[in-house]
């Protein structure tokens, strides 16, 4: 069972006080999804660890609202000119707040990956929104950000080039593009650092590619 509990945060944009919801306990019995999304039996938590300010827009983990958070006046404007007046009146969804938060930690000059992270989860809370096309859409974008990702010098240690390189694959496997999939899929035996461990990777890239399944396990 995943258990909320609210919480007041203050927005280090605006000043704005307000309450949000807190992940105080959570579950992985909800089985692994072949894009690693990790499924909770009951509420799932993914929507409650990204907390948005309801007046400008501002969004991140809880420690984006703590003293460590990093603004700049740059961040600040960026944050007022697109963030704030795409504020609705109507309940933020979980994918939303993620995408703001992307966007938050692109202006704060973040690494790449942790960028494309944040697209990914948007992408998982859209599963749960039942919305296919922006599921598909935060998808495609995740893919583009991993993949900037992976071609600079120093994105990603080289122990983690396969993994992702799988990841994207099968980011384009469920955004329906076949020929892109593929491509990454195929890519994996050449980023592997240590067969040892990592045979399980290559093992889900060729079933990914052949004979496709939604689930781990
Ligand atoms: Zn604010």
């Amino acid at each position: 069972m995943t258990t909320l509990q609210q919480i007041e945060l203050r927005c280090p944009i605006c000043d704005t006080r307000f309450k949000s919801q807190q992940v105080i306990s959570t579950n992985s019995f909800g089985g692994k999804r072949t894009d690693f999304h990790e499924r909770a039996a009951g509420t799932q938590p993914l929507p409650y660890l990204i907390h948005m300010c309801n007046r400008c827009g501002y969004s991140g983990a809880e420690r984006d609202f703590t003293e460590d958070a990093d603004v700049s006046p740059v961040l600040k404007e960026h944050v007022w000119s697109e963030l704030a007046p795409a504020l609705s009146a109507v309940a933020i969804s979980g994918s939303e707040k993620y995408e703001a938060a992307a966007k938050v930690a692109e202006w704060q000059g973040l690494d790449t990956r942790h960028v494309a992270d944040l697209l990914l989860r948007a992408a998982w809370c859209c599963v749960d929104e039942n919305d296919v096309e922006a599921e598909r859409f935060y998808r495609r974008k995740s893919a583009w950000k991993f993949e900037e990702a992976l071609s600079s010098y120093d994105g990603v240690v080289r122990e983690e080039r396969a993994v992702l390189t799988y990841l994207v694959g099968e980011l384009w496997r469920r955004a329906g593009d076949d020929r892109q999939s593929h491509d990454w899929f195929n890519r994996v035996v050449s980023e592997i650092a240590d067969p040892g461990s990592q045979q399980w990777i290559l093992d889900a890239a060729r079933q990914q590619r052949d004979c496709p399944r939604e689930w781990f396990g």
